[in-house]
């Protein structure tokens, strides 16, 4: 299977896409988590996509799909991948059916997750990240036991630079202008699905497994 989840940032990709993993045991290509790994180890990579981090603007095109054409091509993605913020653009949804096609394994399915305005500005201005672990939180409603340390690996909590309320309305304002467009790029190859994203973790996830095993 190849998964494609789309959505804006706060639908809960990430998340959901640990859940799938878990279920499903497809590989999860974050191209999110493989730059911030890229800026943390301090590599060229990391150094060029930084600026357009931490500003809510996207990578440029060749630098994202370039680490996603290695990553498909390694034994990993054999099993099948989830793909979680990629592709974000025109440019970068016509690479990967190019390249699923030389690899003769077309995407199966994509999910839109849908939240509305309003609740993903909630989710990601008081979202929080494991410095150690990576360990999703978020400060009202997913709380750590202590405040700011992460209950799985005892590791500080940090809020993404990106997650600041500036930024955030970048984010949500680039996804509408180059993401939002494959919706259609998706619907008219009939591969779209919907799935409301806005009623809690499990429940979204329930209706995702019933989507992806046949239900409906
Ligand atoms: P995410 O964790 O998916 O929200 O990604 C965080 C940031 O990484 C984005 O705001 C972009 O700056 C960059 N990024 C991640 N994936 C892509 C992509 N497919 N294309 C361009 N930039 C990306």
């Amino acid at each position: 299977m190849q998964l494609v989840l789309l959505g804006p940032p706060g639908a809960g990709k990430g998340t959901q896409a640990k859940m799938i993993v878990e279920h499903f045991g497809l590989l999860h290509l974050s191209t999110g988590d493989m730059l911030r790994k890229n800026v943390a180890a301090g590599t060229p990579l990391g150094a060029q996509a930084r600026t357009y981090m931490d500003s809510g603007q996207y990578v440029p095109d060749q630098l994202i799909n370039a680490i996603v054409e290695a990553t498909l091509l390694g034994p990993d993605a054999q099993r099948g991948v989830v793909f979680d913020g990629y592709p974000r653009t025109g440019n970068q949804a016509q690479t990967l059916d190019k390249l699923l096609t030389r690899l003769q394994r077309p995407i199966t399915l994509v999910v839109a997750l849908e939240v509305n305005l309003e609740d993903l500005v909630k989710r990601l201005s008081g979202r929080r990240v494991c410095t150690g672990c990576g360990a999703p939180y978020h400060v009202k409603t997913m709380p750590p036991l202590q405040a700011g340390v992460c209950d799985a690996c005892g590791s500080p909590l940090e809020q993404r630079p990106d997650d600041q309320e500036d930024t955030i309305r970048t984010r949500l304002d680039v996804y509408h202008r180059q993401t939002e467009p494959l919706l259609d790029y998706y619907g008219k190859q009939r591969k779209l699905r919907r799935v409301d994203a806005g009623q809690g973790i499990e429940r979204t996830f329930e209706n995702l497994q019933r989507l992806l095993e046949g239900g409906q």
